[in-house]
């Protein structure tokens, strides 16, 4: 963290301060990990000492994730180029088998990336558009999900965290598929969350970050400063605290980063 200058100054105002090492250990993937908050949490996961599998579908830029990572921390990254897409059974299973063969399990799964699509109104969406937003944001959650879940009960304790929105929440017009999609990623964490309650080794929960300076947030609102939303650093001990134990008892809940307070922890 000390060679992460935009995440020591977004750290004064934490409301939750993660330990060095706290995640030391771990094996987080991350998709989306080349751009915008993926960069940011995949960086910051590296720093507080987990191994980070870095998905997404630009190779240069998960290279400039890798060559950070590898320059400013001790930890391992590997770069795993796949287009969400066209994801299918065969590649979600293929990627499975290698991050078991290369850590054995997963302790960790951050779902972020998505696509917007178009900002149209339902009478007019295209077709092709809203099935291309529901294979990454959706289907392809639910085929990277259930290819590692054996990987995550091997760990023990894991948490999967998946990305979603304030349309995801509350339907809001000419957002079409993107706002739909995340009300699917709603429900599928709140399906997977109820499944896994009683055995306690994988949690679930969904995280909004609000509005965010990233290249998705300037296409959806172009005309906004962009000095005028936070950076993805400032929701980092949000992000932190999702992939560590201090967040081991939270399971099934939707968390919104701009009103996030964390729970007290329970010891034992
Ligand atoms: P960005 O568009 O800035 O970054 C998204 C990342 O996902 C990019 O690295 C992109 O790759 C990758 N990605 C997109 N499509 C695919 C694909 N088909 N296969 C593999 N990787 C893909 O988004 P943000 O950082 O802003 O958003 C991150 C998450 O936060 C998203 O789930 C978004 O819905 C959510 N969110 C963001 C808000 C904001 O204000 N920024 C507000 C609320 C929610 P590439 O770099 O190659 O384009």
């Amino acid at each position: 963290m000390e060679h992460y200058p935009e995440l020591a100054a977004a750290s004064a105002g934490w409301r939750y301060q993660p330990e060095p090492g706290c995640l030391a250990g771990k094996v987080i993937l991350v998709t989306g990990a080349g751009d915008g908050i993926g960069r940011t949490a995949a960086m910051t996961y590296a720093s507080f000492g987990a191994s980070v599998v870095l998905l997404g579908r630009t190779r240069s830029k998960l290279e400039s994730v890798f060559d950070w990572i590898d320059a400013h921390t001790d930890t391992e990254a590997v770069i795993v180029p796949c287009d969400l897409a066209a994801l299918g059974d065969e590649n979600a299973a293929a990627l499975g088998n290698a991050i078991g063969e290369s850590f054995g399990r997963l302790d960790g799964l951050l779902h972020n990336a998505s696509l917007l699509g178009p900002k149209v109104n339902i009478a007019h969406y295209p077709t092709d558009e809203w099935q291309r937003v529901f294979q990454v944001n959706v289907h392809a959650t639910f085929l990277l999900t259930r290819a590692m879940l054996p990987l995550l009960e091997e760990a023990g304790t894991a948490s999967v965290v998946l990305t979603s929105s304030s349309v995801g929440r509350k339907g809001r017009a000419y957002w079409g598929a993107y706002s739909a999609s995340k009300f699917a990623v709603e429900g599928l964490m709140q399906i997977l969350a109820d499944e896994y309650e009683h055995a306690g080794r994988i949690r679930f929960n969904s995280l909004n970050p609000g509005g965010t300076r990233t290249t998705m947030r300037r296409s959806a609102y172009p005309a906004e400063n962009p000095l005028d939303v936070p950076a993805p650093e400032a929701h980092m001990d949000l992000y932190v605290y999702l992939m560590s134990e201090a967040s081991r008892m939270q399971n099934g809940q939707a968390l919104d980063a701009r009103d996030w307070t964390p729970q007290p922890s329970i010891s034992g």
